[in-house]
């Protein structure tokens, strides 16, 4: 089961991927991945479509959500795979973490225009494929567009971070409400991409205990943003804290990010993975 290839994280259209739905679909088949799961940013629109392509091309699926959270001043990312996206409470709570998006949006643009870069909300508004989801990704990929920087990666160490132009603080949900909305769906919640925050080993073992005693049993191990020793020293945290492990490869974009759908290496020996406690919210193909 370790070595089934799952991609249980990337993006479409609906937050910041810049594919739809059922082009990603087609996407994951191609590159042979066996379970296939969309996890957009703060919204579960994109499921249906993803789920019906997933059952054309032939592909397992798990629905599926990426939520931002706020713990110890930074910004976490939550995965829930196998929520039932119908769920009101998870709809509610994902609703509230959007709303407040379009005014940060606006005071981006500001702090951008404060800085001589004029036009930033007209075109990251304009590069959005939901007006509910105005990311940073679409100032970062504006920004690439007019000149202003050569890759995104350039701007998220120029802008749009603590300290830098186009910042601004912005208060998601909490990490209790995250896990319980998720668990209330049905679904597991996996603490995404965990070597990418800055914690101080207090505060990231706050987060892992915290997390647990609200109901979190899985941390993404095999994901994009993870050096290999990274991959080896959360797989080891798996272990000591008795949590599942789950492989996403977090593709946004072709030629945008490092790791292809799909393309990501097996999750290392001795791990329990997080699709063998979620088989039966699985939508088998046909
Ligand atoms: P937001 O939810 O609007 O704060 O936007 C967060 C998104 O920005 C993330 O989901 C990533 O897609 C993107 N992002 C954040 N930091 C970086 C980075 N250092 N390099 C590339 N993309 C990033
Ligand atoms: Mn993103
Ligand atoms: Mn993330
Ligand atoms: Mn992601």
């Amino acid at each position: 089961m370790l070595d089934l290839n799952a991609d249980l994280h990337c993006h479409s259209t609906v937050s910041d991927g810049t594919l739809s739905p059922e082009q990603l679909a087609q996407r994951a088949k191609s590159n042979g991945v066996a379970l296939w799961s969309l996890t957009d940013h703060d919204e579960v629109g994109g499921q249906e479509r993803a789920a019906a392509a997933a059952c054309a091309a032939g592909l397992d699926y798990l629905p599926g959500v990426e939520i931002s959270v706020s713990f110890a001043g930074q910004t976490v990312h939550i995965l829930g795979l196998g929520v039932d996206p119908d769920d009101a409470a998870l709809r509610s709570g994902l609703a509230d973490t959007r709303d407040g998006r379009s005014r940060r949006a606006r005071a981006i643009g500001e702090s951008l225009a404060a800085v001589g870069i004029d036009g930033a909300l007209d075109g990251a508004q304009a590069l959005a494929g939901n007006p509910e989801m105005v990311t940073r990704t679409h100032f970062a990929r504006w920004m690439v567009s007019t000149g202003v920087c050569r890759d995104t990666h350039e701007v998220f160490r120029h802008y749009l971070v603590r300290g830098k132009p186009g910042y601004v603080p912005q208060q998601w949900a909490t990490l209790r409400d995250a896990v319980r909305w998720i668990v209330g769906a049905s679904g597991i919640a996996v603490i995404a991409h965990p070597a990418r925050y800055r914690f101080s080993a207090n505060e990231e073992w706050a987060l892992f205990e915290e997390f647990k005693a609200h109901g979190g049993r899985g941390v993404e191990v095999q994901t994009a943003s993870h050096a290999e020793s990274e991959v080896a020293r959360y797989g080891a945290l798996a272990q000591e804290y008795g949590l599942l492990a789950s492989r996403g490869s977090d593709f946004h974009s072709p030629g945008e990010s490092r790791v292809e759908l799909g393309m990501l290496p097996a999750l290392p020996a001795g791990l329990t993975p997080v699709w063998s406690a979620l088989q039966s919210r699985i939508a088998r193909a046909a």
